[in-house]
């Protein structure tokens, strides 16, 4: 039998706290179980100011989003984070962050819980994302999902039997360095060819300056560096030679990586969220042209390609949602 104290804990405690931790920015909202932001405040990270620094931005824009919002301390289950990073879901430790200088080995969880004394849970930024859209987005009732946050890089979060998929060092996922060509351009990774170098806006930037590069252009003369991603998609579009089949392989090589995906996990729904996802149905109909061509049949019966509904908002929702819902 429940006791009063409990259910009375349960029933007040009807909020969490989203952390979605950036190489420039903090996001953090205060989010109701029904998927509703409360409170939003964005910090920059500061992160070339070191750890110890980023580290009090998280709990100054923790402590500022519980004052702004008014709400009772008692009312909030807990904290959860979104790290760019590897990490260990389990023990909350940070292995790595590649975009925040000096995190190695940092027990983040049990740092934050010592300052706030209320549960604190980690997870992998493009994990948290994928979370997101399952609990409060498109993925509502899907049990086998795969989410691939198309920004600077290529995250990729994959939930199976409704829970998120870790893998044995907790690195499952890295979909953006799927190699899609043996002989493509050299990725971050150490690879070569991987997804990330084709289709996400870092490597898309990078193929048009080397192109220009080898046409010993003036950068001046494309502009690239004033370009925002999707004036880049629009100058494709309108044939422009500098970067028209730039972007067709963008989008091609996508069709690839989500071919291989699902031909090899067979999941119900494929979510595209990040930047490039704002291309909407630009972007969405000529992937699904190619996986629907190339696939295998029996993989795509009832299978959905979509885009997220939670825009700018899936990582600091996900990371909220690992408090109720999530099963490591
Ligand atoms: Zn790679």
């Amino acid at each position: 039998m429940v006791s009063n104290s409990i259910r009375n804990q349960e029933e007040i405690a009807k909020f969490a706290i989203g952390v979605d931790l950036g190489g420039t920015k903090i996001g953090a909202a205060l989010v109701n179980n029904h998927g509703d932001i409360k409170e939003y405040i964005k910090n920059p990270t500061n992160a070339q100011q070191g750890k110890d620094v980023v580290i009090n931005r998280i709990k100054g824009t923790i402590n500022q989003l519980i004052n702004q919002s008014g709400v009772n301390v008692d009312h909030i289950s807990g904290i959860g984070i979104g790290v760019p990073g590897q990490l260990d879901a389990r023990t909350g430790t940070v292995y790595s962050a590649p975009n925040l200088p000096g995190w190695k080995e940092v027990p983040i969880c049990r740092i934050i819980k010592e300052s706030f004394q209320m549960p604190v849970t980690l997870e992998n930024d493009a994990n948290a994302a994928a979370w997101g859209e399952k609990i409060f987005g498109v993925g509502q009732g899907i049990r086998d999902m795969v989410c691939l946050t198309l920004g600077t890089g290529i995250g990729g979060g994959l939930i199976f039997n409704g829970k998120i998929y870790h893998g044995n060092k907790f690195a499952a996922g890295e979909v953006g360095h799927i190699i899609v060509n043996k002989d493509g351009p050299h990725c971050n990774c150490g690879g070569v060819g991987c997804l990330e170098t084709y289709s996400s806006a870092t490597g898309i930037r990078d193929r048009i300056y080397d192109r220009i590069k080898k046409l010993n252009k003036n950068n001046s003369e494309s502009d690239i560096d004033n370009m925002s991603l999707s004036d880049i998609f629009k100058r494709a579009r309108q044939g422009d030679p500098m970067v028209k089949d730039i972007v067709e392989d963008a989008i091609e090589y996508l069709g690839v990586g989500i071919t291989i995906l699902v031909n090899l996990l067979n999941p119900e729904m494929v979510v595209l969220v990040g930047g490039i996802a704002n291309e909407g149905d630009k972007l969405l109909l000529p992937v699904k042209k190619y996986v629907f061509s190339r696939a295998m049949k029996i993989v795509l019966e009832d299978l959905q390609i979509v885009l997220g509904k939670l825009k700018g908002q899936a990582g600091v929702l996900g990371a909220a949602a690992l408090l109720w819902h999530s099963d490591k």
